[in-house]
């Protein structure tokens, strides 16, 4: 092999039930990871049974998740679509799938990220550092504001910190970020609470 050529690695991609169909990397840095989906039912959105996805896929869906060596990192998907065979005129449901929300432009690993880079920063801050619309910090703060703590997770409670994040320009308006430090140095978000009056 040619002294030129760039050592490579390969990684697990920490995102559960999908194929990677392609992996991109643009002019401008940054990594494009186009998956398909490896469920093939989901639930009716009407009666709520699980049913097949049979009815071709949707739009495709771009996630910006978390960086791969500094570089900003998007994961495409084109969701797959299920059209029910009990319901009255059979409606069509898109899959939905446990590591993003339907509404979000992120993933839910990049929303939790986000929550750590907001520790001791400002969304301004984050918003500058990520290459990302305010409105968009922000978003990912409302999602998680009362998301239910997952305790099991939880190794350690010993050192809670508690960490303020305004969340709108120019107001008193404030977010309480709850996190936890773990045995292995790690910080698990706990939750984030709503309208935090700052005290004067
Ligand atoms: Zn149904």
């Amino acid at each position: 092999m040619p002294i030129s050529t760039p050592a490579r690695i390969s990684f697990p991609l920490d995102i559960p039930q999908v194929d990677v169909l392609a992996t991109k990397h643009t002019q401008d840095g940054k990594f494009i990871i186009t998956v398909e989906s490896r469920r093939d039912t989901t639930q009716c959105g009407v009666c709520k049974q699980e049913i097949a996805c049979n009815y071709g896929h949707g739009q495709t869906v771009r996630l910006r998740h978390l960086p791969i060596l500094g570089q900003e990192t998007t994961i495409e998907i084109r969701p797959r679509r299920a059209q029910c065979p009990t319901c009255l005129h059979h409606p069509t449901t898109t899959q939905t799938l446990k590591w993003y929300d339907q509404r979000s432009p992120h993933t839910k690993a990049y929303d939790r990220y986000l929550m750590k880079l907001l520790i001791g920063s400002t969304v301004a801050d984050v918003s500058l550092k990520e290459n990302l619309g305010y409105d968009a910090v922000v978003g990912a703060l409302e999602r998680q504001v009362e998301e239910e703590v997952n305790w099991e997770q939880v190794q350690n409670l010993g050192s809670i910190g508690i960490d303020e994040v305004a969340h709108k320009k120019g107001r008193q308006s404030y977010r309480a970020v709850l996190t936890a430090r773990q045995d292995d140095g790690t910080v698990l978000i706990l939750a984030v609470l709503k309208d935090r009056k700052k005290r004067r």
